[in-house]
């Protein structure tokens, strides 16, 4: 699939915490693209910011309309300039982008996806398409981590589509929530938990990917071949991460 140079026009923007917002766009040609990719914002004119699409492809198609999940960055080039759209704005971009697509799902294996914050934003696409919303009939479950309450995204949309949901908050207990991180929250599974039956897909901060990928391949065993990642940015720590060979995406 080549990229497009496309112009959008802004038809929703919405709060969904303090700092993260939905924007929602037309765009003067049809995109095709897959779940999980993303696209190229050129914002103020000059500047490139990635961005995934938080809609399925079926839904962009039957709509005409897309999907962003954005979380401002204060001061932040792409991030503000997109924060600051009206409806009927519009701003130009290249799409579709990305390889973090769903891969041709294992027939005995369930689907675990993990993520921070936006990161949950290409999952959203990927769970609202037809082969995981209508086709596949086993497991599914996303694991989603926030600093607070107030910061989860799309409460119970998940779980209409037939995903079992656990937030993981890092600085806030409550009853009905995981209090900790990622990692602490997958180190708190029974032992019996069936690590091997699910394929993972990470994305969001860079240090939870690289931590939640060496939980799983290193200590839970789990081929590299069974876990896809997404980075939105280069991780902190000194240590690469561990590489994960490129699994072939599907056919565009
Ligand atoms: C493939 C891909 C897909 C992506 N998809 C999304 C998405 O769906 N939603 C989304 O919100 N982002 C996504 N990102 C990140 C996005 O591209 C930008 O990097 C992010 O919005 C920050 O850009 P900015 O121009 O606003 O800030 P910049 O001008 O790049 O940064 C301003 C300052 O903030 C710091 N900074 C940058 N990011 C953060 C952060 N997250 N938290 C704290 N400080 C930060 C920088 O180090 C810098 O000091 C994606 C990135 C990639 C590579």
């Amino acid at each position: 699939m080549h990229a497009k140079k496309i112009k959008c026009t802004v038809t929703a923007l919405s709060w969904l915490s303090e700092y993260v917002f939905q924007l929602d766009f037309k765009a003067d040609k049809k995109l095709k693209f897959e779940a999980g990719q993303f696209i190229s914002v050129l914002a103020r004119n000059e500047i490139k910011r990635a961005y995934s699409f938080a809609c399925s492809p079926e839904i962009a198609a039957n709509t005409g309309n897309y999907s962003l999940c954005v979380r401002l960055v204060p001061g932040g080039a792409g991030s503000e300039f997109l924060s600051k759209l009206k409806v009927g704005d519009s701003f130009r971009a290249m799409a579709p982008y990305g390889n973090f697509v769903l891969h041709p799902l294992a027939r005995d294996r369930g689907i675990c996806f993990i993520c921070t914050s936006t990161g949950i934003a290409p999952f959203r696409g990927m769970a609202q398409s037809d082969e995981l919303a209508n086709g596949m009939k086993r497991k599914k479950r996303i694991i989603f981590g926030a600093r607070a309450e107030n910061e989860i995204l799309y409460p119970g949309e998940f779980e209409k589509l037939g995903f079992e949901r656990k937030n993981v908050l890092s600085q806030e207990q409550t009853e009905e929530h995981f209090y900790g991180r990622i990692p602490n929250y997958l180190a708190s599974l029974p032992n019996d938990f069936a690590w091997h039956d699910y394929d993972y897909y990470l994305c969001g901060n860079p240090d939870m990917i690289v931590e939640t990928l060496r939980y799983l391949n290193k200590s839970k065993g789990v081929s590299q071949t069974q876990i896809h990642i997404e980075y939105f940015a280069a991780p902190s720590k000194k240590e690469a991460p561990i590489a994960i060979p490129a699994a072939k995406p599907k056919a565009a």
